[in-house]
């Protein structure tokens, strides 16, 4: 990776290290310093508002973002948004505290949405090779002899359904079950049935009816076959493993309610994975949405 693909603390530091900086950075995003009336928009002492020279209008640039209405002072915001964005195994609420300095409740909030605002991206359908798997997450209990204690350990559990287009990008859903009519709907909202070269799973019979118009290849995972030629789903074995590694080293235990959150945090890093100064500035652009619709996504929190 060049050297000028990082982007650390030192960065942030000039670009974003104070209030005003951080201000003046979502108001230019997000609006025009020119007003219609001829004016020009500049920041008012000590408040999150512009107003015009002339016609005395004001703005709040923060408003419909997730930073509206949070006391937590910007810089300290867009230093989590930092962390966040470079810790690739993830990064809890408590680091944050130490780190920050600000309570627990302050740094967990933070990341919620931060992660939150991960899964309102409008995203494209997979094209060309895609590996498509599931696994179960979390859960103590194991199915004991004879699975006799299946379906309790299942209970436990969450089921996640996965794709990656080799070389693009990767889709993760918490789902309710793997039954086919669950698959089948992944399916549809993913994967492109015309523009997919190969849809590679494995042998699960749950894809035998689904999977009719994709161009289906198998691994033979219970005889242990795991590649064949360039048959496999090895791509997504190891982003299920990095995430059960990661979360089991850096979150301890994450809840069913917040799997899916965390989850596009996952998904978010492998998507952004070849450029640590663009995958930040891909996140601020995600925080800070354009639109009148995207902003009301956030206004629901
Ligand atoms: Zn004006």
């Amino acid at each position: 990776m060049a050297q000028t693909d990082k982007y650390g603390i030192r960065d942030l530091k000039r670009d974003f290290g104070t209030e005003k900086k951080c201000l003046d950075f979502i108001f230019d995003t997000l609006h025009s310093r020119k007003c219609s009336c001829g004016g020009t928009y500049s920041l008012l002492e000590g408040r999150r508002q512009f107003q015009c020279s002339k016609c005395r209008f004001q703005i709040a640039p923060t408003a419909g973002t997730i930073f509206h209405k949070s006391p937590t002072p910007l810089n300290l915001w867009f230093y989590t948004i930092l962390i966040f964005s470079n810790a690739k195994s993830g990064i809890s609420a408590k680091e944050i505290e130490r780190q920050l300095g600000v309570t627990y409740k302050t740094a967990w909030r933070m990341l919620y949405f931060i992660r939150k605002s991960l899964a309102s991206k409008s995203k494209d359908y997979l094209k060309g090779d895609v590996e498509m798997d599931e696994t179960w997450y979390g859960g103590r209990k194991r199915g004991g002899v004879q699975n006799l204690n299946r379906s309790q350990a299942m209970q436990n559990k969450s089921v996640i359904i996965g794709a990656v287009e080799r070389g693009g990008e990767m889709r993760a859903e918490v789902s309710p079950n793997d039954r086919a009519k669950t698959i089948s709907s992944f399916l549809d909202r993913n994967i492109n049935p015309i523009t997919s070269k190969r849809l590679i799973t494995d042998e699960s019979n749950r894809y035998d009816k689904v999977a009719i118009g994709y161009n289906r290849h198998t691994v033979q995972h219970n005889i242990k076959e795991f590649v064949r030629d360039d048959i496999h789903v090895n791509t997504l074995e190891s982003f299920w493993s990095h995430v059960k590694r990661s979360t089991k080293g850096t979150h301890k235990v994450i809840s069913k309610k917040y799997l899916q959150t965390y989850l596009d945090g996952f998904v978010f890093h492998y998507n952004n994975r070849h450029n640590d100064r663009e995958r930040f500035l891909h996140l601020i652009g995600v925080l800070l949405p354009s639109s009148k619709a995207q902003r009301s996504l956030f206004s629901s929190f």
